[in-house]
Formats: structure tokens, sequence, C-alpha cells
């Protein structure tokens, strides 16, 4: 078992690693129920046990569901489409597609590092993606 922070950026350099130059989320499991988690949990929202292993998400996954946003926060610059990513490992993720096209629900989509929609100081900022994996 590893030591998990209690309050992991949700964006930052804590939730994201390269397995075999492929980009993985860093998410978690329980030791004791199995159930998984994105971001890591300290303690287990099914059963309550503390303390997680470290699980590794994608780097492929399946679109569930998708909505394109026209307005924004500030924060971000729409257009963009947000996907929701169901992973192998049993876990669902919001993150945003890498391209502005229609995806289908059930494509097949990888992690990708790549800009916007975010913005800090006028620039795009590098956030981890969904990106349609070719048929
Ligand atoms: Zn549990």
């Amino acid at each position: 078992m590893s030591e998990m922070k209690s309050a992991p950026e949700v964006h930052g350099p804590d939730v994201f690693e390269y397995e075999g130059g492929r980009l993985c989320l860093v998410g978690s499991s329980c030791p004791q129920c199995g159930a998984a988690f994105y971001p890591p949990q300290a303690v287990c929202a099914r059963c309550g046990h503390r303390g997680g292993d470290k699980l590794l998400l994608g780097p492929e996954g399946t679109v569930y569901t998708w909505s394109r946003v026209h307005r924004s926060t500030p924060e971000f610059k729409p257009p963009y489409v947000l996907v929701y990513v169901d992973f192998p490992q049993d876990v669902r993720v919001l993150m945003p597609l890498s391209d502005t096209a229609e995806p289908q629900i059930g494509d097949k989509v990888e992690l990708a590092m790549e800009d916007g929609p975010r913005v800090e100081a006028g620039n795009l900022v590098p956030l981890v993606h969904a990106r349609p994996v070719q048929k």
C-alpha cells in the first residue's frame, strides 16, 4: 500500500505518468474491496478503508458520452468537446476531447497531452485529453 495525498491536483503532474511511452492517469484502487477511483482517494468511498494502491488508468478507453461546450467561464476557451471516458479499470473520467469533431458513443480514445481548453495568462495550458484512436 502506498501513501496517498488527500487532495491531489486534478490537472497537475501528480495525476498522470507515462507507462511504456504511453500516457496514463494515476488513480487508486482499494486493497480491501477493489473499488477504483480517479483522482486517487485516501479513503475508499465504497467501504471506508483508509489508504489505496496506485492504479494506472488507460492508455485507452471508450467514450461513454460527450457534450460540446459553447459558453464557458473565462478560464476555458470554447468551443470544446468534453467526453466521459470509461476505462477498462472500471473508472469513468470527464476530460476534453483533442478535437472539436463529434465523437460517437463507444468510440475508442487514447490519452494525450495537448493544449487547451484551459487558459492561463492568455495561453492555452497543457492538459490530459482524450484523442480518438484511428479505426
Ligand atoms: Zn474499499
